[in-house]
């Protein structure tokens, strides 16, 4: 077994940075890419004042499939975001996707 390193630096381990845990989108559950979004599940302009971390193109497909009245009404509620037919699909699409993907999310024809 050959030696990776020269010399071992006992400083290194001492107080050491914890590992970055990744930070886990809230609608898809993957990890995020270099561009997160804060989103409030319940719209800001209802008041929400809580947030998670999300892909751009997560928060997109919400802010497409859902109206305001219909993001407070479900608020943190993820489960009951994730029951939509739409947002489903949606999350079942992008599960393969690169973190940092991004697309044009275009509202669906009512
Ligand atoms: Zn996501």
């Amino acid at each position: 077994m050959a030696r990776r390193h020269s010399r071992y630096d006992p400083d290194a381990d001492v107080g050491g940075e914890a590992p970055v845990a990744p930070v886990l989108c809230w609608l898809c559950g993957r990890p995020t890419g270099k561009t997160i979004v804060q989103h409030h599940p319940v719209p800001k302009s209802r008041g929400g004042r809580d947030t998670v971390p999300m892909h751009p193109i997560c928060q997109q497909t919400l802010v497409v499939n859902f109206t305001n009245s219909e993001l407070e009404r479900h608020g943190m509620d993820v489960e009951g975001l994730l029951a939509d037919p739409a947002v489903r699909k949606f999350v079942d699409w992008v599960a393969k996707k690169d973190p940092d993907f991004t697309a044009t999310i275009t509202k669906k024809q009512r």
